[in-house]
């Protein structure tokens, strides 16, 4: 009973200083004491930084291998133990970067998926195509996923008119070949709200996202913005080159 009025009397100042006290050195406990009191969200601002905020493996590794100067391409292979799909890409990837919106595939647990272009006629099925599925044929973008383990394989724009005809979007950590393009920039930033991610960590995210040098955008990145309105423009007739 005495033992628990103490207990209940050294817990009034600070609730969490006095929670884990054996861990921290007196000077400190009392320093994040002090702090909690002046200021909670200091306190939180430490803890974030402490662990850094989960977003995909490879953003989490903060550090991305440079694109290899000549390289042409590789394979891509889906996630199956066995019989995986396997997708040949001649051609080095462009435009990769990390996306937040609901419909590109990411790895298990991540918040962004990684996606990156390459020329329509560069990829081709090698093995195992019976596997593949389009996810939703009413998408601007088909991805063809594997039915087995739901990795997107590529995704194919069919509408000759949109202003990204011509390409598709592959997952290049899908590869074991070392030397695609990096990640650039962050797309759809704000949309992982709409799967779940709680709004206030936004922060935390957009300062995660540049500190490994992607900086976020919540549409597409100003160039790709610019090539789709140019592209409208010229459809429309409102420009003509
Ligand atoms: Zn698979
Ligand atoms: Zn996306």
């Amino acid at each position: 009973m005495a033992k628990k009025a103490t207990k209940k009397a050294a817990k009034k100042p600070a609730k969490k200083a006095a929670k884990k006290p054996a861990k921290k050195s007196a000077v400190k406990a009392a320093k994040t004491s002090a702090a909690k009191k002046a200021k909670p969200a200091a306190k939180k601002a430490v803890r974030r930084a402490a662990k850094p905020i989960s977003l995909h493996p490879l953003i989490d590794k903060g550090v991305f291998r440079k694109a290899a100067p000549k390289f042409a391409g590789g394979t891509l292979t889906c996630l199956c133990a066995s019989d995986p799909v396997t997708v040949s890409v001649a051609s080095q990837s462009a435009h990769n970067h990390a996306c937040g919106c609901s419909k590109c595939w990411k790895p298990e647990g991540a918040v962004f998926s990684i996606v990156a272009v390459v020329p329509r006629d560069s990829i081709k099925v090698t093995a195992n195509e019976d596997k593949l599925a389009i996810v939703d044929s009413s998408a601007t973008i088909q991805r063809h996923a594997c039915k087995g383990c739901g990795a997107h394989l590529f995704g194919r724009i069919e509408n000759g008119k949109h202003g990204f005809f011509g390409l598709d979007f592959i997952h290049t950590e899908l590869s074991k070949d070392k030397g695609w393009s990096p990640p650039e920039f962050a797309a759809f930033v704000s949309s992982i709200i709409e799967q779940g991610f709680d709004p206030a960590q936004m922060g935390a995210v957009r300062s995660r996202l540049k500190k490994v040098g992607l900086q976020p955008y919540d549409c597409l990145s100003p160039p790709l913005m610019d090539y789709l309105a140019s592209h409208a423009a010229k459809l429309s007739g409102v420009r003509t080159a």
